[in-house]
């Protein structure tokens, strides 16, 4: 199986975390999507092993929580000991929601509004992640009226340009994210940042995209940027207490992915800071790292029931399912490859190929072109793997769909975290 948390059991049935899928389906119906909470926090307590290792005591995961946002998932990376990041004003929200310490979020995006900025000085929010000098001057208008410092973070584009999908590559030069070191505008906006009142500049940011299976694009971002901070402490006299990494590493989404070992690559990207900060004589700043994808999509498995299954001769076999788009958009968005296979014939061999289609009217609402899987059949239970991350946290409502539930699986017991919205809660909101 694609992760070690999935099985096959002895009716041929997939399992997850234990757990038999078909009874799953019927037991919380589909779609759904379940989360191995389990796996969830080994892959946090992989990261801050790893990162307590080789970057030191002060060293910390943050949980890039648009990935997958629902309180469920900050408590749990809060017992974790992680703190996170936070994209707008909702996901703060639901983090204060949690009870997440409002010291722990990074606050990020690369327009916050001041309605944003505002709710993010209300909350204490301990660190905001600044990307302009827009937003750089308006953070310090605002403390300054409260009379208050707000501590931050520059984002800074290291001009890294890794191997992932143009819409998800965030590091360079040519990027809507932070400013960059070639421009000169990264040397510019950080001797703003120290000049201004209410501000407290603690140090650098960068993230150079997503879904990257490559570790030397990190090593190359950790090199240019503690290249940088010797640059700023020579030139500005600039002492930088915390360089945040940023996320991005790979998962597996099918068996042709590589497996990612996430401690060796901790490894190596502290071994060229560590090489760096020794060359230049700077001291080591406190490094933080913020996965995502990494974290939860590898304990995601979405469950649909297949409803119709056709075949076009001469052309290809299309399995319909009860989902589509509005739970998984992320074919349409960026044909991203899944895994699939028949959950209540596990056993079989996928024998033919074909389109899975969600039930939405619209040809793009697929979740996978030429998927290998087995023959399938109405109201069998089809399983999509990989879905933890940019999943629920990127559905919809298109065709007025209900959002499906997402339950967590924890030594061998299923929970519903978020439950399954309902026609009601469709036209909640509808005021006329
Ligand atoms: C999306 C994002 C992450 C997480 O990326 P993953 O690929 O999910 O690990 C981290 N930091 C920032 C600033 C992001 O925008």
């Amino acid at each position: 199986m694609l992760h070690p948390n999935l099985a096959v059991n002895e009716n041929g049935h997939l399992t997850i975390g234990g757990l038999d899928a078909v009874d799953l389906a019927r037991e919380f119906g589909t779609p759904a999507y379940f989360i191995d909470e389990d796996m969830v926090r080994e892959n946090c307590r992989t990261y801050r092993r790893a990162m307590a290792k080789y970057f030191g005591g002060n060293s910390r995961p943050l949980y890039a929580s648009k990935a997958l946002s629902c309180t469920a998932i900050y408590h749990i990376v809060r017992e974790e000991g992680l703190g996170i990041d936070c994209v707008s004003g909702g996901e703060l929200y639901t983090a204060k929601t949690a009870g997440f310490p409002a010291a722990w979020i990074y606050f990020h995006g690369n327009n916050k509004t001041d309605r944003d900025l505002a709710d993010a000085l209300d909350m204490g929010v301990g660190t905001i992640v600044v990307d302009n000098e827009d937003e750089l001057r308006t953070i310090s208008a605002m403390a300054s009226a409260r009379g208050c410092t707000q501590k931050i973070l520059l984002r800074i584009s290291p001009g890294i340009d890794p191997h992932t999908h143009r819409a998800i590559s965030t590091g360079s030069v040519d990027s809507k994210f932070g400013r960059a070191i070639e421009t000169g505008q990264a040397k510019a906006i950080v001797a703003e940042a120290m000049s201004l009142p209410g501000i407290d500049l603690a140090g650098l940011h960068c993230h150079i995209g997503s879904q990257i299976f490559e570790i030397d694009p990190f090593v190359d971002a950790a090199r240019i940027m503690t290249a940088f901070i010797a640059e700023l402490k020579r030139d500005l006299a600039f002492d930088c207490r915390e360089l945040n990494l940023g996320g991005g590493l790979g998962v597996r989404y099918t068996e042709f992915d590589p497996v990612i070992d996430y401690a060796d690559a901790i490894e190596r990207i502290a071994a060229v800071v560590h090489q760096l900060c020794a060359e230049h004589n700077i001291p080591i700043p406190t490094i933080l790292l913020e996965p995502g994808r990494s974290l939860v999509a590898a304990a995601g498995t979405t469950l649909y029931t297949v409803g119709s299954v056709k075949e076009i001769p001469g052309f290809k076999r299309y399995i319909s399912v009860d989902g589509g788009m509005p739970d998984n958009p992320r074919y349409a968005l960026y044909a991203s490859r899944y895994t699939a296979l028949i959950a209540n014939r596990a056993a079989e061999e996928k024998t033919v190929t074909a389109t899975i289609a969600g039930r939405c009217c619209e040809s793009g609402d697929l979740i996978g072109e030429d998927m290998p899987i087995q023959p399938a059949r109405r109201g069998d239970i089809l399983a999509v793997l990989s879905t933890g991350a940019y999943n629920y946290s990127m559905a919809s409502n298109y065709n007025r769909i209900p959002r499906p539930p997402v339950v967590l699986i924890a030594g061998g017991k299923a929970t519903v975290a978020v439950r399954r919205e309902t026609y009601a809660d469709l036209v909640a909101l509808d005021v006329l």
